[in-house]
């Protein structure tokens, strides 16, 4: 174990404060005006910078993560971008409620920005207050970890402080902020702005500056650029494939919420689906469906082929054309076998996207619940008296599911699958937890009521969501009535 380090001791190594001032507009954030007090606090993140979780008792804590201190070594800044918001270029948007406090370089070498979330006005605030309400920063803050525990590549939580400051939405509610972390925040949009601009040495600073921190193996490589599309792409078809086959929509996939490190980023009106719905829009703004669900994988690429063209200047159409190019491969390939791992299937074969489409096809047709579905096919008996009934009783069609299910029996045979060991090795890939809308929404309830047991309780379970724990069942299950349909917009 790393030596644990204070506030005080944390090493900052402030990269993208040494990049030109163009790039970003320094400053500070703004204290709230009533005292800020610690929500919630994430030693699984603490870890990461090593920071001792004993800072977190002190008053300064609060102070430091809720924008009324800063730790020695912090250079705040609001980053510049620009981004396709709805498919409309907006040329210029920015931080205009988050500010980058400072990086941190941890005792392995890694560097991790902390963002302060709901950190008051920027340059870049536009209409808006520079604040998060409580509502929307818990749901950032525990989704983060969500998807950290599901093993999709996100944003980290650090932190969420609240203050009784007033904010003003459709209603009244209070503020708070949440720290997250991640080794850059740099996002399509970033590139976007110089290229649109036209400001093209900043555009190659840029890259070079990306390049070098986050893909130094392609540092100094005369084809660098294209690479580098490239492994945006890689990792960004592989990020959507595991939102697809985890049943999660981002809601607001305009550019200037893509990582360039494909990373989730952004936590906005976010959705896990209950009931399996392949045009489930979870954004109640998005009227017609542009980030819908089954769009994302599409999205990915239309978002992608913007960071191409950004890159023009520096690299050859048809090259940055050819890296665009592999996405549909990555992205099918890793969507099949996520897939295949959540059916327990070993092998590879060539009807098994049939079984998949059909299977998805039946799930959509009784709107079964996805999570509870894919989590309780680990108990499919491959027996020949099985009925499975359990699984059979959730399908309107029963006749058609036990079709669907004699195939899928031949097939697991066919492998020589044995119950118990598929079993084991489909609850490592298929959550029993997931952060369904009602069950962020009674933390939330609860958490304006300055009780907070609940975050606590969801974090924990979602942490480790694959791991039943004794007394948690309810976590586990479908919505009931009230929480089917919670609403949920842009407004945060
Ligand atoms: P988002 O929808 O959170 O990704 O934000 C889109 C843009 O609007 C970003 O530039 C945000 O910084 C900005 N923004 C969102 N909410 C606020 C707010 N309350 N105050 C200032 N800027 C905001
Ligand atoms: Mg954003």
């Amino acid at each position: 174990m790393a030596d644990r380090r204070t506030l005080e001791g944390l090493t900052f190594d402030n990269s993208y404060a040494r990049l030109p001032g163009i790039f970003y507009a320094k400053v500070h954030p703004t204290p709230f005006t009533l005292p800020p007090h610690l929500i919630h606090f994430n030693r699984a993140a603490a870890d990461l910078i090593d920071l001792d979780p004993q800072e977190a008792g002190r008053p300064e804590f609060a102070g430091v993560f809720g924008g009324s201190l800063l730790a020695p070594g912090m250079d705040p800044l609001a980053m510049l971008y620009a981004g396709h918001q709805f498919g409309i270029y907006v040329p210029q948007l920015g931080d205009g409620r988050a500010i980058l406090l400072g990086e941190v370089l941890d005792s392995r070498g890694e560097r991790w920005d902390l963002h302060l979330k709901g950190a008051g006005m920027t340059p870049f605030s536009r209409d808006g207050d520079g604040r998060s309400v409580l509502r929307s920063a818990v749901r950032e803050y525990l989704c983060c970890e969500a998807m950290h525990g599901l093993g999709i590549p996100t944003t980290r939580a650090l932190s969420l402080v609240g203050s009784d400051d007033k904010v003003y939405r459709e209603q009244v509610e209070t503020a708070a902020a949440i720290v997250r972390m991640a080794p850059s925040h740099v996002r399509f949009g970033t590139f976007e702005i110089f290229y649109y601009r036209k400001q093209h040495d900043y555009l190659r600073q840029l890259a070079d500056y990306v390049v070098d921190l986050h893909y130094p193996d392609l540092a100094g490589l005369p084809d660098r650029y294209v690479r580098f599309l490239g492994a945006v792409v890689a990792r960004t078809a592989k990020l959507i494939a595991a939102w697809q086959a985890v049943g999660w929509s981002h809601g607001v996939l305009n550019t200037d919420n893509m990582s360039i490190l494909g990373l989730t980023l952004d936590y906005g009106p976010y959705g896990f689906m209950d009931d399996y719905d392949p045009g489930f829009i979870c954004n109640h703004s998005d009227h017609n469906g542009r980030y819908a669900f089954n769009q994302q994988p599409y999205i990915g690429l239309w978002n992608l082929s913007c960071l191409a063209q950004t890159l023009l200047p520096l690299a050859e159409k048809d090259d940055l054309k050819a890296a665009l190019d592999t996405y549909q491969g990555t992205f099918d390939h890793e969507y099949r076998r996520l897939m295949r791992g959540k059916m327990g299937l070993r092998e590879e074969r060539d009807d098994d996207t049939d079984l998949l489409q059909d299977l998805l096809g039946l799930l959509a047709g009784s709107r079964v619940d996805y999570t509870i579905f894919f989590r309780e096919l680990g108990m499919f008996s491959t027996a020949d008296d099985a009925s499975n009934e359990r699984l059979r009783e959730q399908f309107l069609n029963r006749e058609r599911f036990d079709a669907w299910a004699r195939r899928y029996r031949d097939r697991l045979r066919a492998e020589g699958s044995r119950d118990a060991e598929r079993r084991e090795r489909m609850d490592r890939v298929n959550p029993l937890y997931v952060l369904r809308n009602y069950l962020a929404q009674a933390a939330i309830e609860k958490a304006q009521q300055k009780d907070y047991s609940e975050i606590d309780r969801l974090l924990q379970l979602l942490q480790d969501p694959f791991t039943e724990r004794p007394g948690m069942m309810s976590y586990a299950a479908a919505p009931p009535n009230w929480g089917k349909h919670i609403a949920v917009s842009c407004s945060s």
